[in-house]
């Protein structure tokens, strides 16, 4: 019996991004567009042949792109929004990177969340396109890779019916009825790109429907049946492997009666739903399963051994020759290799795969699953020998935290006193005027603020003077926040690039990669940081930044924290033990932080939790267990002050009507949120639950370089007036002003004091 490896995508960056630097170099104008083509053939190309020496049975092709592979769809297929022009052939680079990026006259496409992970797409606007093959992409690809490889590649399409409900119609996302309308229109296109793969001599294509795991009703399944029953009927000879992941399937039973000779099913973020299934329901005979075995969103070696005893089931479970193995989704997010790793400890370095490693685990499980293990015992004592190494490490086995960790269940976190008694508290201490004004932590990071960092990491700039530079960059706008006017200071946070990273080099347990590059958007990167161990507070992490920002200034400074959830959820995080578990590890840490900046005499604590929505499950029924996880890791942190400090929290999102009560539990005196972009869904929030506790609505937009009038603040906070009492009422910007110019935030910032003045008059 012959079990095949499979992939799935594999990222895009290239081992030192220089796909990064290709984009980004095309965009300054400093490439051709033949230099651009050549060398992304190049990388393509060095990415297919690694994958062939890796051994993979069926190579992916097709899952390369310039920016983004929902843009390459919709830029094949004519989906382009009409303010970026009429097109009767395949785009030019210029014409694709104006829909990505905008032009002077046309604004960029919407960017959002990829489901449920950090890799943002551009959202397809289905308004009054006409369908029309500008580009068989795949055709091209396949046919490259064959005659200069000899590849027979598998090309990855995303399947038609996740493409429409991943974009809007009107402004929202399509309604089942807009699929119905538009799916017909856009199926021939399909079958045109199948015939002309299946003519080119394709065996295979991969059909990504990562929507299908949303699917819950029989009809909701139809547009699929509609979509595969036509392709297959239409081009016969070439096969579907019908892909799906990032969670279970819940229509298993209909799903595997589908016309496809392929099923992909996620058997990492499954919930273990999607086993279950194939041992309830068995596997139909006829069918291949593509078993995502190995995570293709986290960064851990696989326990072979484990892994293997799976294969060994899944193989009783299909007819013969009649399995893959695969990653569980595309490797597209996860860094490349391990092997630039080269200051990491070799105990932690044993215990992490990037693709390439994943790439081997399952070459080498597939190996094991056809000639035994025997063949490949050294790779499986290797792995059995790294994760024991990792398991026992002391990394791994900080008594201390354990213990605490094990009195959890014993404690209470509240607050000593409600609501009522500690804000009466926290005014009398604060003495505040209405409305107060603030900002919500980061100030302009400005190319000299990014200098002196640059030259400080690379050592040219001592410790001494590096501090001395931020401590005057707070100074500064200590002066600056008092001449505004603001009520409620901050130090700025010039200390921290990012508000992850910062935190992780200052806890245990926590690596920074030196090559751990995802995409996060289009030439985007980000390195998440990987927590591999304990997490311990070994010292203190923001105390000295906010103290001494406070010793300028008789006003009150607000400390500045990043809350646990948002730590876990933008960092790579181990998993030979719960989320929840290393969330609260993270939480008893930074409660010590908390208490200290208490103790410092710090009044006004904000604790960030920015990525709490983002974050949640794709199926609601996994939701609760997720929120209450977040609402008991912020309590955790906030609990262990005294009644008259003020905690303040911050998020960054505006359609929280479905969590409302998760903000209401976390119990934080003071919460900011962003709202300038949509204050009609927060109002409705609020009309419909009431809050009681005080709140920032947003008052402007900072994602915009704009400066907004003093006019149109004001009628901004007239607007929350009506929902929320001005008693309780916050003035602040919608987010942080990290990325804004230094001009802009003064403008803005003092149109934001004088609308608060004018209000505040007429009260
Ligand atoms: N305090 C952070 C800042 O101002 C909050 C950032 C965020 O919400 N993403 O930058
Ligand atoms: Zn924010």
């Amino acid at each position: 019996m012959t079990v095949i490896s499979s992939n799935l995508g594999y990222p895009r960056l290239g081992e030192h991004r220089e796909w990064k630097h290709l984009l980004e170099h095309y965009w300054q104008h400093k490439l051709s567009d033949a230099d651009f083509h050549a060398k992304s053939k190049a990388l393509r190309l060095a990415n297919l042949k690694k994958a062939q020496a890796l051994g993979i049975d069926l190579i992916p092709v097709a899952d390369n792109s310039d920016y983004d592979h929902v843009l390459d769809t919709l830029a094949a297929f004519g989906a382009i929004p009409t303010r970026f022009g009429h097109f009767d052939q395949a785009l030019s680079l210029p014409e694709y990177y104006a829909i990505a990026r905008g032009t002077k006259t046309a604004v960029a496409a919407e960017m959002t969340k990829w489901f449920n992970i950090n890799y943002h797409y551009i959202v397809p606007e289905f308004d009054d396109v006409q369908f029309k093959l500008l580009d068989n992409r795949w055709l091209r690809y396949y046919q490259e890779a064959k005659t200069e490889l000899g590849i027979e590649g598998k090309p990855v399409i995303l399947g038609p019916v996740s493409f429409l409900k991943l974009g809007k119609r009107d402004g929202h996302y399509l309604t089942a009825a807009d699929v119905e309308a538009l799916l017909p229109q856009l199926l021939p296109l399909y079958q045109q790109v199948f015939e002309e793969l299946a003519a080119a001599g394709a065996t295979w294509v991969q059909l990504d429907e990562p929507a299908l795991v949303k699917t819950t009703t029989s009809d909701e399944l139809d547009p699929y049946r509609k979509a595969l029953t036509t392709l297959h009927a239409a081009v016969p000879a070439l096969k579907i492997e019908l892909q799906t992941y990032f969670d279970s399937l819940d229509l298993y039973d209909e799903v595997v009666k589908l016309p496809v000779q392929a099923l992909g099913l996620d058997l990492v973020h499954d919930h273990g739903e999607n086993l279950a299934h194939l041992r309830t329901s068995g596997f139909p005979s006829d069918k291949i399963l593509a078993a995502g075995i190995i995570d293709g969103h986290n960064i851990w070696a696989s326990d072979l051994t484990q892994k293997l005893q799976l294969v060994t089931e899944l193989k009783n479970l299909v007819a013969p020759d009649h399995l893959w193995l695969q990653p569980a989704n595309s490797l597209l997010h996860v860094p490349i290799t391990t092997a630039n790793e080269t200051k990491a400890d070799p105990v932690l370095l044993g215990g992490l795969a990037f693709a390439d490693q994943k790439l081997a685990e399952l070459t080498a499980l597939t190996t094991a699953a056809n000639q035994g293990i025997a063949a490949v015992q050294a790779a499986f004592n290797l792995n059995q020998k790294n994760l024991e190494a990792l398991n026992h490490s002391t990394h791994r086995n900080n008594a201390a935290v354990r213990t605490a960790e094990a009195q959890l269940p014993e404690r209470t976190f509240e607050r000593a006193a409600p609501f009522a008694t500690r804000i009466k508290l926290q005014h009398d201490r604060l003495n505040l005027p209405l409305l107060p004004t603030t900002t919500i932590g980061s100030f302009p990071q400005s190319p000299t603020v990014r200098a002196k960092r640059a030259a400080w990491r690379k050592g040219n700039l001592s410790d001494a003077d590096y501090q001395t530079f931020l401590k005057a960059e707070t100074a500064r706008w200590i002066d600056l926040q008092t001449k505004l006017g603001l009520d409620v200071l901050v130090h700025g946070e010039f200390e921290r690039t990012d508000m992850v990273e910062y935190f992780g080099q200052k806890l245990t347990g926590f690596y920074a990669t030196q090559n751990g590059w995802v995409q996060s958007y289009g030439s985007r990167a980000v390195r998440p940081p990987v927590i591999f161990g304990d997490v311990a507070y070994t010292k203190p992490i923001t105390v000295a930044e906010s103290v001494y920002a406070q010793s300028l200034t008789d006003k009150p400074v607000k400390g500045m924290l990043t809350a646990p959830l948002t730590i876990i959820n933008w960092s790579f995080v181990r998993d030979d033990i719960s989320k929840a578990q290393v969330q609260n590890q993270i939480a008893l840490a930074l409660r010590q932080e908390v208490q200290n900046l208490e103790k410092a005499g710090i009044k006004i604590i904000q604790v960030d939790e920015p990525a709490l929505r983002e974050g949640l499950p794709l199926k609601p029924r996994h939701w609760q267990a997720y929120l209450d996880e977040a609402v008991y890791s912020f309590k955790i942190t906030t609990t262990g002050v005294a009644n008259d400090t003020q905690i303040h929290t911050h998020m960054c999102y505006s359609n929280f009507g479905d969590i409302i009560d998760t903000i209401k539990a976390l119990d934080a005196d003071v919460i900011s949120i962003e709202t300038s972009r949509s204050h009609g869904e927060i109002i409705a929030a609020f009309e419909q639950t009431g809050y009681d506790k005080e709140i920032g609505l947003g008052v402007y937009d900072i994602h915009s370089p704009r400066v907004p009038s003093v006019n149109e603040i004001e009628a901004n906070i007239q607007r929350g007036l009506r929902v929320i009492d001005a008693r309780q009422f916050w003035i602040n910007p919608d987010c942080g002003l990290k990325t804004r110019q230094e001009s802009e935030t003064l403008a803005a910032l003092k149109n934001m004091v004088a609308a608060r003045n004018a209000i505040q008059a007429q009260l």
